[in-house]
C-alpha cells in the first residue's frame, strides 16, 4: 500500500501503489500503461483525477509536440502523460501542507512556476522564465501538468498547492474542469487587459477559450459583448452564454458588422481565439483606436501583419499564455455564483480507457463535440454520455 514517509494519507482515501497512466508514443499514439502513484513533496498534494477536459492544445502536444517540452525536447517517447484540464479529490498531503485537506475536491491551473524568475515574482506564473526546467542540473522546480511534467490523463497526479483552486459541492466534476478554461479569458481580460465594466468586446471564434470569453466578459459588466464565427451552432450557444450580438462571418462582413454594432467606432477589447490567417488584421480594425487585442489562439502560419495601422491608430495587441495571477480563482468565483453556465460547452463525456474515442471526437467535432471530458471512475466502459 501507499505510504511514502513524510506524506499524510487517510484510511478513506486508499491509495494504490501503481495507477492507469496513458503515454504519448510517436506523434498521435497513445498507449495505456500503468505507473508509479507518484509522491507529493513540500507545498504539494497528490489529488485523485475524477475528470478531465480535453484541450486543443493536448491536440497539439499529441499530434505535434509543442508546447510541451520534456527533458528539454519534443514530447514523444518520454514516457510523458498528457492532459491538463482535470480536477478530483485531494487524498494524500505532502510534507508541511495544511491549506487543503484530504477528501476536499478541487481543481487545478496548469502552471506552477520556478516562483524564483522575475516573472513569478509578478505572478504572471505562465510565463515563468526558467519554463520546462525541472530536471537533472538544471531543476528550477518549474512545472506545468501535461505540459513540462506528467498531466491528468491518468489516475492521480501531484500538484503543487499554489495550482489548487477549492470548489463547492455543488460544483459537477464536468463543469470543474471548465474553471481554468474560464480562468484564461478572465487573465486576458482583466489582468493583462485591464477591463472594466461598461466597456465593449468583440470576440472572434467561439471555441472554448471564446465561448467562456463571451461569458467572463459579460460577467464582469462589459456591453455590447459581440461574438463572430462561422458555426450557428456555436454562435448560439455564445447567445446563452451572454453574446449580446453573434456575427456569422460566413454570411456577412466581420469589420463592418462589427462597426456597424457599435456605433461605427470599433470595440474596446477584442479577445482572438480564432486563430485564423485573417484574425489579426481584422482584430486591429474592430478595435476603436488606443483598443487593445488579446491573441489568445495559436495560429499555424507566419501571417503578414497591417503594422502601419496598428501604430497610427495606438492599438495595443498582446499574446496570452494560460491564466496568470490567479484568476483561475475568480473565474471559479463567478461559476459558483452560477454568473455563467459553462457547462453549456460540455457535450461528451468517456471512460478514461476511451481516451482515444474521446480524442477523435474533440479533434473531429463528432456530434458538434465542444468539450469532452474523460473520468476515471463513474462512467460505465460501453456507454459515452453525451450531456444535455
Ligand atoms: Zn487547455
Ligand atoms: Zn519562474
Amino acid at each position: 500500500m501507499y505510504a511514502p514517509a513524510g506524506v499524510k494519507t487517510d484510511k478513506d482515501y486508499p491509495i494504490p501503489d501503481r495507477m492507469k497512466a496513458w503515454v504519448l508514443g510517436d506523434p498521435g499514439e497513445l498507449s495505456l500503461t500503468d505507473k508509479p502513484v507518484p509522491v507529493p513533496k513540500k507545498a504539494e498534494v497528490l489529488v485523485r483525477i475524477d475528470a478531465v477536459a480535453i484541450c486543443a492544445t493536448d491536440l497539439e502536444i499529441i499530434y505535434h509536440g509543442p508546447p510541451a517540452s520534456i527533458l528539454g525536447g519534443m514530447p514523444h517517447n518520454k514516457n510523458f502523460t498528457p492532459g491538463h484540464e482535470y480536477m478530483g479529490t485531494v487524498v494524500a498531503l505532502g510534507p508541511g501542507v495544511d491549506e487543503y485537506r484530504i477528501g476536499q475536491r478541487v481543481t487545478v491551473e496548469i502552471h506552477a512556476g520556478c516562483g524564483q524568475c522575475k516573472r513569478c515574482r509578478e505572478g504572471m506564473y505562465t510565463s515563468c522564465h526558467n519554463y520546462g526546467l525541472n530536471y537533472g542540473d538544471v531543476d528550477k522546480g518549474h512545472r506545468a501538468n501535461g505540459f513540462t511534467t506528467d498531466g491528468g490523463f491518468c489516475e492521480y497526479q501531484v500538484n503543487n498547492i499554489n495550482t489548487l483552486v477549492a470548489i463547492p459541492d455543488a460544483m459537477s466534476d464536468e463543469e470543474a474542469t471548465l474553471v481554468v478554461t474560464a480562468g484564461t479569458a478572465m487573465y486576458g481580460l482583466t489582468e493583462l487587459g485591464g477591463l472594466v465594466a461598461g466597456e465593449s468586446v468583440v470576440v472572434t471564434g467561439p471555441g472554448p477559450i471564446g465561448l467562456l470569453g463571451v461569458a467572463v466578459a459579460k460577467a464582469l459588466g462589459a456591453h455590447p459583448v459581440i461574438l463572430t464565427g462561422t458555426r450557428d451552432n456555436r454562435l448560439e450557444i455564445g447567445r446563452a452564454l451572454g453574446a449580446d450580438h453573434v456575427v456569422n462571418v460566413r454570411r456577412e462582413d466581420a469589420v463592418e458588422a462589427v462597426r456597424r454594432l457599435n456605433g461605427g467606432k470599433g470595440v474596446d477589447y477584442v479577445l482572438e481565439c480564432s486563430g485564423a490567417p485573417t484574425a489579426v488584421n481584422d482584430a486591429v480594425r474592430m478595435v476603436n483606436r488606443g483598443g487593445k487585442v488579446c491573441l489568445a489562439a495559436f495560429p499555424h502560419e507566419e501571417t503578414p501583419v497591417d503594422v502601419a495601422h496598428i501604430v497610427r491608430n495606438n492599438i495595443y495587441l498582446y499574446g496570452i499564455r494560460g491564466e496568470g495571477k490567479s484568476a483561475t480563482h475568480r473565474a471559479e468565483a463567478f461559476m459558483s455564483q452560477k454568473r455563467f453556465d459553462a457547462t453549456k460547452i460540455h457535450t461528451h463525456t468517456f471512460p478514461l480507457e476511451d481516451l482515444p474515442t474521446a480524442i477523435r471526437y474533440a479533434k473531429d467535432r463528432v456530434e458538434d463535440a465542444i468539450k469532452v471530458v474523460v473520468k476515471a471512475r463513474g462512467v460505465s466502459a460501453a456507454h459515452k454520455v453525451a450531456a444535455e
